[in-house]
């Protein structure tokens, strides 16, 4: 058995629109992959769905036709449904990929597409929406991703290895989560090396602005 302490968790507002399904892919999958690994946000996400499931049940009592009233109930049996499909998802603690991330690249690390980027370090880029983009990223032991800002949020959950910067120490199923006005340096630990999932909420926006010196870099 793997035994860690996670100590960087997913924010409430994460947790509770990835209960409400309001989350772009790439983000919904990097929750789903801390969720898999950490027992105390998979704790908190189960209280959240039994508040929905209690605010539903309370729209119950508003006077409704029989018609709209089947309607809810339907809709409540698919959300019941939705419930089971994510908890069947979630304690995988082998290997380096969790399943939720191991569907993406069919299978495991092995299946990675890796594209260098430069000083060692290489990405794979996930196939998800454009909302938002995933990428697995693999850091040599040691080596630092060159100071940058974000755009947006940047997600980053480590999957193997450690970094750090200027906020702290990430383990394995750690998330860091950087807004627009962090201004980072990760270097991964010495001693071995790092992979991550790194996920960034406004690819979009980087067009036609003044390229930043991690955009040429990590190619986003
Ligand atoms: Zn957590
Ligand atoms: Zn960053």
């Amino acid at each position: 058995m793997e035994t860690m302490t996670i100590q960087h968790h997913l924010t409430e507002e994460l947790l509770m629109a990835y209960s409400a399904g309001d989350l772009p892919e790439a983000v919904n999958l990097i929750v789903a992959t801390h969720i898999s690994l950490c027992d105390e946000c998979r704790a908190a996400l189960e209280s959240y769905e039994a508040i929905g499931g209690a605010v539903l049940d309370s729209c119950e009592s508003v006077a409704m036709s029989e018609t709209s009233l089947s309607s809810v109930l339907s809709m409540i049996h698919v959300q019941d449904s939705e419930i089971l499909e994510r908890e069947t998802v979630a304690p995988t603690k082998h290997g380096v990929l969790p399943a939720p991330l191991a569907d993406y690249v069919a299978g495991g690390l092995e299946n990675v597409k890796w594209r260098p980027v430069g000083m060692g370090v290489k990405q794979a880029v996930l196939p998800t929406s454009d909302e938002a983009s995933a990428r697995l990223l693999y850091i040599p032991a040691g080596t630092a991703i060159p100071d940058h800002g974000h755009e947006g949020m940047e997600l980053t959950l480590v999957l193997k290895g450690a970094f750090q910067d200027e906020d702290g120490y990430y383990g394995r199923g750690d998330i860091e989560i950087a807004s627009e006005d962090v201004h980072h340096t990760p270097v991964a630990d010495i001693s071995e090396d790092c992979i991550c999932l790194a996920v960034t909420d406004a690819p979009l926006r980087f067009k036609g602005l003044v390229p930043r010196m991690a955009q040429p870099f990590l190619g986003i």
